[in-house]
C-alpha cells in the first residue's frame, strides 16, 4: 500500500469516478483538488461535505500544482490540459491505476469491445455464488477507489476497464485479465488508428508476470493474432483448443496442463447466443483457476438471468417476444444480437450513427430480418443502405414504432430493439431507451 499522506493530487473531471478519487485521497490524508471544464456544475456538495477543494468550468494553472494527476475517461489524452502537464513532467494516471494502489486483494480486470458489463456482472454472481467474496467496479457504476479499501487480502474485485482508463496505467497488475475481443468503437478517440485502439486495450497485460493470467478470445481476428509474453497465457474458443475454456457438442470444457474436465452445458444458460457463451468461458477460466469445483460453476452460470438493457426480454404478448438490446449501441452487438434468435426479427434500429459500418450485418440482416423500422437521425441512411435488402420504414416517435412492430409482427416473430447506435438524439442515454421501451411494451394491449 502506497504512502500519499501530504501529496498534492489534482483530479481532473468530477464523475464519479473522479469524485471516488477525491474522496480516497483525502482519506488516506493526502489533499486532493478536483477540477472540472463544464460550467453546468455550480457546486459538488459531496466534496464540499468533505472540505475537498474544487473548480468548476476552468482548469486553472493550479492544477499543476500537484505531485500527480489522475484524469477521467471523459477527458480527451490529447486535451491542451493533458498534454501541458506531460510537458511539465507531471504524472498523469487514471482511477483504476490510483485505486489499485491500495488494493489488498485480487484483481480481476475485464475489458473488450464487447460485453465488459455482462461479463463483470456475470464474473461478479458466478464467483459470490461459489463462496469466493468479489466486489464489481470500475465502469459498472461503482468505482474502483469506492470499493478497495474495503477489499481483503483474499478477497477479489472484478473490474470493469475501458480502454481510457487503461490508456493512463503505471502499475495497474491485475491478476487476472480478460479481453473479450477487439473491433473498431471510439476510434475517433484515438486518431481513426485501429492499432492505437487496440494497443491501449492490451496494455492490461502489460505489468502482468509469472502467476497472473491473461484470458483472452483466440477466435477474435486480432486477439488471435497477438505475442503475449506477460503472465500464462488462456485462451478462449468455440472450438477444442491447448489451453483454456472451450466449446465441444454443446458442453463447455476447461483444459490446463494436459487435464480436460466437462464443466457446464450449453443449454444450462439462461442469457443467450454466441457472445454470452464467449462472456460465459471467460468467467469459467477465471473460476477454474481459482480453483472453484464445476458443479458450483455450472450451478451459478445456470441462475444469471442477464443485465438490463443487454437482450433483455420485456415480454411476450400474443406469441410475440419484445426484446430489449438498448445497449447495443454499436454494429457489433447488433450482429450478436441478430445471431441470438432463429426466429424472425422485426428490428428497431437507429440514432446516433457513429459513422458506422452496416456491411457486417446486411447478410445477416437480409436471411433473420423480416422489417427494419427505422428511427433517429440515422433513419434516413439507414433506410438508403437497407432497402434494397429488406423492407424498411422510417418512423419519427419511438412510441409509433413500437405499436407499429406490434401491430405488424405475428405469433412467433420478435420486436428487437438492437439500435447500433448511441441515443443522444432522442434520449438522454440508452438506459433511458431502454426503459421508455419497456414501459411502452408493458403499455401494449393483447
Ligand atoms: P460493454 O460493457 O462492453 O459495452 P455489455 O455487456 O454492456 O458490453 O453488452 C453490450 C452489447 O454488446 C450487448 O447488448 C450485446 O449485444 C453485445 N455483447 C455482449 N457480449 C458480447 C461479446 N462477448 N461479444 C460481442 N458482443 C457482445
Amino acid at each position: 500500500m502506497r504512502n500519499i499522506k501530504d501529496k498534492h493530487i489534482t483530479i481532473l473531471g468530477a464523475v464519479r469516478s473522479g469524485i471516488a478519487a477525491a474522496k480516497l485521497a483525502k482519506k488516506l490524508d493526502a489533499i486532493p483538488f478536483v477540477s472540472d471544464y463544464s460550467a453546468k456544475l455550480n457546486s459538488i456538495s459531496e466534496l464540499d461535505e468533505l472540505g475537498i477543494e474544487y473548480e468548476v468550468g476552468v482548469h486553472s494553472e493550479k492544477i499543476f500544482n500537484s505531485d500527480f494527476i489522475i484524469t477521467s475517461p471523459g477527458v480527451p489524452s490529447n486535451a491542451s490540459v493533458i498534454l501541458e502537464a506531460q510537458s511539465k513532467g507531471i504524472k498523469i494516471i487514471s482511477e483504476i491505476e490510483f485505486a489499485s494502489w491500495f488494493c489488498k486483494g485480487n484483481i480481476i480486470a475485464i475489458t473488450g469491445s464487447n460485453g465488459k458489463t455482462t461479463t463483470t456482472t456475470l464474473c461478479t454472481h458466478t464467483l459470490n455464488y461459489c463462496g469466493v467474496k468479489t466486489y464489481a467496479a470500475g465502469n459498472i457504476g461503482v468505482a474502483f477507489s469506492e470499493v478497495v479499501l474495503d477489499v481483503k487480502e483474499n478477497e477479489y474485485v472484478a473490474l470493469e476497464v475501458s480502454s481510457f482508463q487503461l490508456d493512463f496505467i503505471d502499475s495497474f497488475k491485475p491478476k487476472y485479465s480478460v479481453v473479450l475481443n477487439i473491433t473498431p468503437d471510439h476510434l475517433d478517440r484515438y486518431d481513426n488508428d485501429f492499432s492505437k485502439y487496440a494497443n491501449s486495450k492490451i496494455k492490461i497485460n502489460k505489468n502482468q508476470n509469472n502467476g497472473d493470467y491473461f484470458i483472452y478470445n483466440i477466435d477474435d481476428s486480432y486477439l488471435s493474432k497477438l505475442d503475449i509474453t506477460n503472465g500464462e497465457k488462456i485462451e478462449l474458443s468455440l472450438n477444442p483448443l491447448l489451453n483454456g475454456t472451450f466449446v465441444s457438442y454443446g458442453i463447455f470444457y476447461f483444459k490446463r496442463s494436459e487435464k480436460v474436465e466437462s464443466v457446464c452445458n450449453i443449454s444450462e444458460l439462461k442469457i443467450k447466443g454466441e457472445h454470452n457463451q464467449y462472456n460465459a468461458m471467460s468467467v469459467i477460466a477465471v473460476a477454474k483457476l481459482i480453483g472453484v469445483e464445476n458443479w458450483k460453476i455450472a450451478e451459478a452460470l445456470s441462475s444469471f438471468t442477464g443485465v438490463e438493457h443487454r437482450l433483455e426480454l420485456v415480454r411476450t404478448l400474443n406469441g410475440i417476444d419484445f426484446i430489449n438490446d438498448s445497449k447495443a449501441t454499436n454494429v457489433d452487438s447488433v450482429w450478436y444480437a441478430l445471431r441470438s434468435f432463429q426466429n424472425p426479427i422485426r428490428l428497431i434500429l437507429g440514432g446516433k450513427d457513429k459513422g458506422n459500418d452496416y456491411s457486417r450485418i446486411k447478410e445477416l440482416v437480409s436471411q433473420n430480418v423480416k422489417k427494419i423500422y427505422a428511427i433517429g437521425s440515422s433513419a434516413d441512411t439507414i433506410s438508403k443502405y437497407f432497402k434494397s435488402v429488406v423492407e424498411v420504414e422510417k418512423i419519427d416517435s419511438f412510441e409509433e414504432v413500437i405499436k407499429k412492430a406490434y401491430r405488424e409482427a405475428v405469433d412467433g416473430e420478435l420486436v428487437l430493439l438492437s439500435p447500433a447506435c448511441a441515443s443522444f438524439d432522442m434520449f438522454e442515454s440508452y438506459e433511458e431507451r431502454g426503459k421508455e421501451f419497456k414501459q411502452i411494451v408493458m403499455q401494449l394491449i393483447k
